[in-house]
């Protein structure tokens, strides 16, 4: 059986888990926290009671799907799989530990792939002795309901690797998108500064949040408004993303909003704090 090794238990990586375990794969699911690990598996078991109330999952399947993810706290735990998929916190410096740690311990051929937002695959990637086998792999959330994933590419990132992860993307249900490692990738680059430019239309009175995002929700027939978006990705990680793209492509027309980093210091931080553009 193919194995698995997802790095962090949170919104992401339990979610990476369910897919990969949901299409026949073996997943070591590893995190720091043990709160973590139970809160993941949590979720994994009432998203997968959710498939069986639907009836798109047997109440057998749902079994089989569980079986076949365990937990681990420590990286060793990723020792066997031959595709680790790291969505720890967005930092930097652990990303850089966690795969410099990951390189020593995995088999020689093991894919190393990160499902960060906005740190440099490039980056990342050299700090392995691998540079070849590190990718992103840049999922949506929520994870088994989001059809896409970016497969960035890093600036040493070979053709097998590249195609290695494409093929199996495709095996989960998804539909990958090819993407260069450049700031933001392209999901980012492009839904960031039209939520940027959102937050500026609220700062300069032009439109109340409800209105802008029914504008473009009715007149573009988007699924949801950027405000109300925003708010739903955490207006703390909008501003995060917008201020990587910013210094990375050092472009202002990327600069965050003022509003926005007034938001984010007052602890307005969307669904997560109660208060954003909305309440909750
Ligand atoms: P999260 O805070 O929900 O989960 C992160 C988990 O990583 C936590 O459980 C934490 O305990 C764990 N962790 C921290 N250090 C660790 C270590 N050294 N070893 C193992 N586990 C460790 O975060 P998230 O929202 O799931 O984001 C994870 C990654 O996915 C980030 O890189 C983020 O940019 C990316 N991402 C997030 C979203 C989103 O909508 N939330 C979407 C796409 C990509």
């Amino acid at each position: 059986m193919n194995h698995a090794a997802v790095i962090g238990a949170g919104t992401m990586g339990n979610g990476i888990a369910h897919v990969f375990a949901q299409h026949g794969w073996r997943v070591t699911l590893i995190d720091v926290s043990a709160e973590a690990l139970e809160r993941g598996m949590g979720t994994i078991r009432t998203n997968l009671d959710r498939q069986v109330k639907k009836g798109t999952l047997s109440q057998e399947g749902s079994g089989e799907v569980f079986a076949r993810i365990t937990t681990n706290s420590a990286l060793a735990g990723a020792k066997e799989a031959e595709l680790v998929i790291e969505a720890a916190t967005e930092r930097p410096d652990l990303k850089f530990q966690i795969f410099k740690t990951l390189d020593e311990l995995c088999a020689p051929a093991a894919i190393l792939a990160s499902n960060t937002s906005s740190i440099s695959i490039t980056e990342i990637a050299a700090k392995t002795k691998r540079p070849g086998q590190v990718i992103g792999m840049h999922f949506m959330n929520p994870v088994p309901v989001m059809q896409l994933v970016e497969v960035i590419r890093g600036h040493a990132t070979t053709d097998a690797t590249m195609a290695r992860t494409v093929e199996v993307a495709k095996a989960l249900g998804k539909t990958p998108v090819e993407v260069n490692d450049y700031p933001g990738f392209v999901a980012n680059r492009i839904l960031l500064p039209m939520i940027n430019e959102a937050v500026y239309a609220v700062m300069e009175g032009v439109a109340t949040p409800e209105a802008i995002d029914t504008v473009m929700k009715l007149g573009m027939a988007h699924p949801m408004g950027p405000l109300a978006l925003a708010d739903f990705i955490g207006l703390d990680v909008c501003l995060a993303i917008l201020e990587v793209m910013h210094q990375g492509l050092g472009d202002p027309k990327y600069r965050p909003c003022p509003l926005l980093r007034r938001m984010v210091a007052a602890g307005y931080l969307g669904r997560k704090s109660g208060k954003g553009f909305y309440s909750y």
